[in-house]
């Protein structure tokens, strides 16, 4: 495939390497100037876009990212695909959908989870809107970049479940991490707590997998004083996207409205900034009721 490449950045550079390795041909572009043995870089935006069978985007917001579609459809071929792999809001996507459609652009919005340590390993989980049309087109691409690939439904439904699924994570770590700070004044052994809730109903991937106290479970950004893995801003971001969502569709989301306020708290008040996501639990350790 011959595929345009823009946002190469944290995520981006690893994506579109892995690309190149598979053996597919990568015109790459960013604002910031990039040189990756391999892929030849456009000198503009619509310029990457001329006479490729995909434009992937991997982009910081969804103001961006409209900006970047309104000038890729311009030179894109009818028929290619113009696949979005950047966390955004649903009302972005959406409309970069219908634009793309009426130029009779495929759009598919794909979501990852797994990181910068997936997308350099090729492991990401890929959450797809868009027409199953489109999904099918993406797939092996999906194949070389991750080793997950979830078809959502309709475009705009890959952000969904993204922002669904991050809600649900930042709420959980949240309460895992007071449930720990909880339990040290108790006396509560931590590796008991870790024993008792990892085998019981209050485990979580955020317990079993990802545990926010040093020393505890498996090895994760705790044991290495909690430098990210998934960086406390990041999960900033995508809290907030999921309130402006609740707020567009009118969803009671009381806990993911707390654990925004929160986290913004920790990471602009707190010093939290530049931390792992699970560094809630040394906040919550300094803290009292009051
Ligand atoms: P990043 O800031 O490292 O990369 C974004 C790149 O886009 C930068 O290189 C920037 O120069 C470029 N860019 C900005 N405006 C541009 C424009 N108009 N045209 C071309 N290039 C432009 O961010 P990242 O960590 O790679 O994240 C990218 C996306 O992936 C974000 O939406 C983020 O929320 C999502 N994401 C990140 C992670 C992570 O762990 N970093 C995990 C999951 C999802």
């Amino acid at each position: 495939m011959k595929i345009g490449f823009i946002g190469l950045g944290n995520m981006g550079k690893p994506m579109a390497l892995n690309l190149l390795k598979d053996g597919h041909e990568i015109i790459g572009f960013d604002t910031v100037p990039t040189n990756l043995e391999g892929i030849t870089m456009a000198t503009s935006t619509a310029d990457a876009a001329i006479g490729v069978d995909f434009v992937i985007t991997m982009l910081p917001n969804g103001k961006i990212l409209q900006s970047v579609a309104d000038k890729v459809l311009k030179t894109m071929t009818r028929g290619a695909v113009l696949l979005d792999c950047s966390t955004v809001d649903v009302d972005s996507t959406r409309s970069v959908a219908r634009w793309a459609e009426a130029k009779g652009i495929v759009p598919i919005d794909a979501p990852v989870s797994g990181g910068i340590g997936g997308a350099s390993d090729g492991t990401l989980t890929f959450m797809v809107g868009g027409s199953e049309e489109g999904f099918t087109k993406a797939k092996p691409l999906f194949d070389v970049m991750g080793q997950k690939a979830v078809y959502c439904g309709p475009s705009g439904n890959g952000q969904a479940a993204k922002i669904c699924n991050n809600m649900i994570l930042g709420a959980t770590m949240i309460v895992t991490c007071e449930a720990f700070a909880l339990a040290d004044k108790l006396g509560l052994d931590r590796q008991a707590m870790f024993d008792v809730v990892s085998t019981s109903s209050g485990y979580s991937w955020t317990m079993n997998t990802y545990c926010p106290a040093p020393g505890i479970g498996p090895t994760s950004p705790s044991d290495n004083e909690y430098k990210p893995g998934f960086a406390s801003e990041l999960m900033v971001k995508d809290l907030r996207l999921s309130q402006q969502a609740a707020e567009m569709v009118d969803a009671d989301t009381p806990i993911g409205q707390m654990a925004l306020k929160l986290y913004e708290k920790f990471v602009f008040n707190e010093g939290g900034k530049g931390q792992d996501f699970s560094a809630m639990l040394p906040r919550f350790e300094k803290r009292s009721r009051h």
